[in-house]
C-alpha cells in the first residue's frame, strides 16, 4: 500500500495543548515498513522529519516545514513468563495508560504509580516518564529503534538508555536519530507497590481500612482518582501536563529561601535539592494572571492550560514570563518540560 501523505494538516487534533499549526506534509504509521518507506521518502525529498505520539508532550511555536510521522503501530507481547515475572514487547504506538490498565488487570505489576500519563509507549522512555514516586526506567529493559542514518532496526538495554529526571539518550547522543519502535518491560507478578509518594500513601490510607500493604490494583485506583482530581483532562482544557521540570538546587540556596518562605516544598534528591516548580509559582501570584488567554490550572499551577487554542508562540511567551518572575523572586531557574518544534 503506498503511504497515505496528507499536505497541509492542521495539527490541533494532533497536540494536547491545542495549538493550531499546519504541518506542511503527515503520515499516519502503522507499521515498521510504514515507518521506514516514510523516513526513506523525507531523506529523498530533504523534508525536515518530526515523529509524533500523542502530542501530549509536544508544543508547536510555528507550523511544521516538513513531514509529520504519527506513529500508531500497535500490539502487546508476553514473550517470557515464570511464576514470578513477565516480559513483554510493547509497540511504540501504543496508548501508554491502555497498557498500565490491562498489565495491572492481568496481576503484572510494576506500572501502576505511571496510570493515566497521557500519550504513547514510544515516547515514554524519551523523557523517562515519571510520576508518584516511579519512573518507567524502573521496569524498562530494553528499546527497540529505527536509525535514521542507516534505517536499520537497534536494540538498547536500559543502561545505554543513560536515564536519569525527565531525561534519557534520546534526548542528548540519540537526539534526532531514533525513532522507537518498541519497547520491552519486565513486570512482577507478586511484587509490592512502591509507596513513598506522600499524597498517594495519604489516599490509600483513607481508602483502605484494615489492610497494611494495598494490592496494585488499588494503587492504579488511587493514582488514577488523584490524578483526575488535581489535572486538567485535555480534551476538557487543552495542556500538555507539567510545563516546567522540577528544579533542582544547591542545599546552600535551599536553606536561604527557606528563611524566607518556611513552608518551601522540597524533596531530597541524587544532585541537590528538589523544588515544587507548582509551589513556586503558586506563590509568585500566578494563578491570578492570564495573558492573552493563556493561563496556570487552578488546582495545579504547574500546568499552563491554553482553553482558547492560542497560538504556540502566546503559551511560550505567557512560560517566558513566568520563568523570568520565578528567577527574579526565587534566584530559581526553571526549565521547559516539552518538546518545542
Ligand atoms: C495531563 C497531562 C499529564 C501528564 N503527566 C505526566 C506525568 O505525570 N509524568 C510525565 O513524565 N509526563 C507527563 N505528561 C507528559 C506526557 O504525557 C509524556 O511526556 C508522554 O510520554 C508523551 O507521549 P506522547 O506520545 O504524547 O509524546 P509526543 O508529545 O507525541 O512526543 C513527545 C516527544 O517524543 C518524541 N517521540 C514521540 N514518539 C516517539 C518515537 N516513537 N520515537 C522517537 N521519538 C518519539 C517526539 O518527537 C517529541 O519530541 C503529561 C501530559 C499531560 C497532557
Amino acid at each position: 500500500m503506498p503511504l497515505n501523505l496528507q499536505y497541509d494538516v492542521n495539527l490541533e487534533p494532533y497536540n494536547s495543548l491545542g495549538v493550531p499549526a499546519l504541518a506542511q506534509v503527515l503520515v499516519v504509521v502503522s507499521s515498521v515498513t510504514e515507518l521506514r518507506e516514510a523516513v526513506q521518502l523525507a531523506s529523498e525529498k530533504k523534508w525536515s522529519l518530526l515523529v509524533l505520539g500523542e502530542g501530549s508532550n509536544t508544543v508547536f511555536k510555528s507550523d511544521f516545514v516538513g513531514l509529520v510521522i504519527v506513529n500508531r503501530i500497535l500490539g502487546i507481547t508476553a514473550f517470557e513468563e515464570t511464576d514470578e515475572i513477565v516480559s513483554l514487547t510493547v509497540a511504540a504506538g501504543e496508548n501508554w495508560h491502555g497498557l498500565v490498565e490491562s498489565c495491572t488487570r492481568k496481576g503484572w505489576y510494576g506500572l501502576e504509580n505511571l496510570a493515566l500519563i497521557p500519550g504513547t509507549v514510544g515516547a515514554a522512555p524519551i523523557q523517562n516518564i515519571g510520576a508518584y514516586g516511579v519512573e518507567v526506567c524502573e521496569t524498562l529493559t530494553e528499546v527497540e529503534y529505527l536509525d535514521l542514518e542507516t534505517l536499520q532496526l537497534c536494540s538498547i538495554d536500559n543502561f545505554a538508555c543513560d536515564f536519569a529526571y525527565r531525561d534519557s539518550v534520546f534526548k542528548k547522543g540519540l537526539a534526532g536519530r531514533a525513532v522507537i519502535t518498541s519497547v520491552n518491560f519486565q513486570l512482577t507478578k507478586n511484587a509490592l507497590s512502591k509507596l513513598t509518594y506522600p499524597s498517594l500513601v495519604e489516599r490509600l490510607s483513607e481508602n483502605i481500612t484494615g489492610s497494611s500493604s494495598p494490592t496494585p490494583l488499588e494503587v492504579f485506583a488511587a493514582v488514577c482518582e488523584i490524578r483526575a482530581e488535581k489535572l486538567p483532562l485535555p480534551s476538557t482544557i487543552p495542556n500538555v501536563g507539567s510545563f516546567f521540570k522540577n528544579p533542582i538546587v544547591s542545599a546552600e540556596l535551599h536553606a536561604e529561601l527557606k528563611k524566607t518562605y518556611p513552608d518551601l516544598v522540597s524533596f531530597s534528591a541524587s544532585q541537590g535539592i528538589k523544588l515544587a516548580a507548582g509551589w513556586l509559582i503558586e506563590k509568585a501570584g500566578w494563578k491570578h494572571k492570564s495573558i492573552k488567554g493563556v493561563r496556570v490550572h487552578q488546582s495545579q499551577a504547574l500546568v499552563v492550560v491554553n482553553p482558547e487554542h492560542r497560538a504556540g508562540q502566546d503559551v511560550l511567551e505567557f512560560a517566558e514570563a513566568i520563568r523570568e518572575d520565578i528567577s527574579l523572586k526565587f534566584g530559581v531557574k526553571l526549565e521547559i518540560e516539552p518538546r518545542i518544534y
